[in-house]
């Protein structure tokens, strides 16, 4: 069956770039037949049935390059904390008392919210592994929730004398042993979701699981991401065990590849930077993470002139706190213009191409998603721009990236099939899910022990 998607603000990100006004596409099946005008799809698809998009913007499902979906749970938990101590006060022990169940639901919930702002690729880092079947409990609501992706499998393999929780800590061989074995469960040729690998960072990760990690992508080909550089303490850890910055000591060991998408890179030096580059290495940037946590501004400017592919990221909600790449974008563009004291330094189409085109090729698939071209997997954000915060309306990017919220988004389609419809999510029934997620966020929090809004003294004092 095809469908037209007729007469919207067309958003292609195309070579070109075109932005068509009253642009049409036709999907046939999982792939886009066409790009033009309403009555040239029509004439060539005769059979197609027509959505009417005047008053819509139309642009390529966006793709979030960096969550955490179990931290869906954990929304306001890690307030006003530096990276460290948010994670061993509060994300370590959450996911320590993390269950299965906690497990699925956080990333539906979260496939949920990625797809209700416009998200339609996600790459999730999942590194809890407290009871059998955790990432195998993501790959289920990425089938469920019918998102596009990666799980990547992750590991800490070291970290007890920063106070990572014992539970979290596994050998590199059985980490390793245990990504293979999902990658050659989950990985087929052509799949939506697929199974990557994911060492945490520097300072949790050692030496030999970082190596074998290596070998495995080789052996299997497939997505490899870590976090790099993220904050001074990273940084100083990487000084004190390898006397070099953790790029260098990665690039040393043969670490970095083009398969190797870098999270963070908020400390990359120059000299880093072009180490990226040489080996092709890409980039996620996550700028409400960085500041939230006070990590600090990645040097991205910097990066997209040494050539470095970056892509957007939301990291996980624990620290962002939410997966909205309307707000990454908005922020990335606008801490890079008050840190450089220069309105042009990042512009709004740059971060929408972060979002789209850049993220794709950040994560290997630049040739199948990431804009709207004929061939292309169908992959589809529609966003009704009739609102108090985007109309009135001169141009469609801005308007996406420094007006529009994220919940104007009213359909999306994913592979050719609409996940949400008229501002309906088709694949799963929201409500009971959300109730679902308070009960289980409920439940972890008071297992683990954190301090939950009443518990604080703010709240105290004002009453
Ligand atoms: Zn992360």
């Amino acid at each position: 069956m095809s469908l037209i998607l007729a007469d919207a603000w067309l958003i292609t990100m195309n070579a070109r770039r075109d932005v068509l006004e009253r642009g049409s596409v036709c999907v046939e099946g999982d792939r886009i037949a066409g790009v033009g005008s309403r009555a040239l799809l029509a004439h060539a698809h005769p059979e197609a049935e027509i959505m009417d998009c005047a008053g819509r913007i139309v642009m390529p499902g966006m793709v979030n390059t960096h969550t955490h979906l179990f931290q869906t749970l954990l929304k306001g938990l890690g307030d006003d904390m530096a990276l460290k101590r948010w994670f061993t006060c509060m994300t370590g022990p959450s996911a320590v008392h993390l269950t299965r169940e906690d497990a699925k639901t956080a990333a539906l919930h979260g496939c949920v919210e990625s797809i209700r702002s416009g998200i339609t690729t996600l790459v999730d880092f999942m590194y809890v592994h407290t009871q059998p079947g955790m990432t195998e409990a993501v790959v289920d609501a990425f089938e469920e929730t019918g998102m596009r992706g990666f799980v990547c499998r992750g590991f800490m393999t070291t970290g007890q004398e920063h106070d990572v929780p014992a539970a979290l800590i596994e050998t590199p061989e059985q980490a390793v042993a245990d990504a293979r074995r999902v990658i050659r469960a989950v990985n087929k040729p052509g799949g939506r979701v697929q199974a990557g690998v994911a060492p945490c960072m520097i300072w949790t990760v050692d030496e030999t699981a970082l190596r074998l990690t290596r070998q495995l992508a080789d052996e299997e080909r497939v997505l490899v991401t870590t976090h790099v550089a993220e904050t001074h303490f990273e940084i100083a850890e990487a000084a004190k065990r390898y006397g070099r910055t953790d790029t260098e000591f990665l690039s040393d060991i043969g670490f970095l590849g083009p398969d190797v998408l870098a999270v963070h890179c908020v400390h990359c030096r120059p000299h880093d930077i072009r180490i990226l580059r040489h080996h092709g290495a890409k980039v996620s940037h996550n700028p409400c993470s960085n500041l939230y946590l006070g990590s600090g501004i990645a040097p991205v400017p910097e990066m997209l002139t040494a050539g470095v592919t970056v892509g957007l990221g939301s990291d996980g909600p624990a620290s962002s706190n939410n997966h909205s790449l309307f707000q990454a974008m908005k922020f990335a563009a606008l801490i890079q213009k008050g840190a450089h004291q220069d309105a042009t330094v990042m512009t709004a189409e740059k971060a929408m191409e972060m979002a789209t085109i850049d993220g794709a090729h950040a994560v290997g698939l630049g040739h199948e998603i990431g804009s709207i071209e004929a061939g292309k997997k169908a992959d589809l954000a529609v966003v009704d721009f009739g609102n108090a915060f985007m109309a009135p309306i001169h141009n469609p990017v801005s308007a996406i990236v420094y007006s529009g919220l994220g919940h104007e988004v009213s359909d999306v389609m994913i592979d050719g099939r609409f996940v949400l419809r008229d501002g309906v999510v088709l694949t799963q029934d929201e409500h009971a899910l959300r109730r679902r997620a308070q009960l289980c966020a409920d439940a972890l929090a008071a297992r683990a022990g954190s301090a939950r809004f009443k518990n604080r003294g703010w709240r105290s004092t004002a009453i």
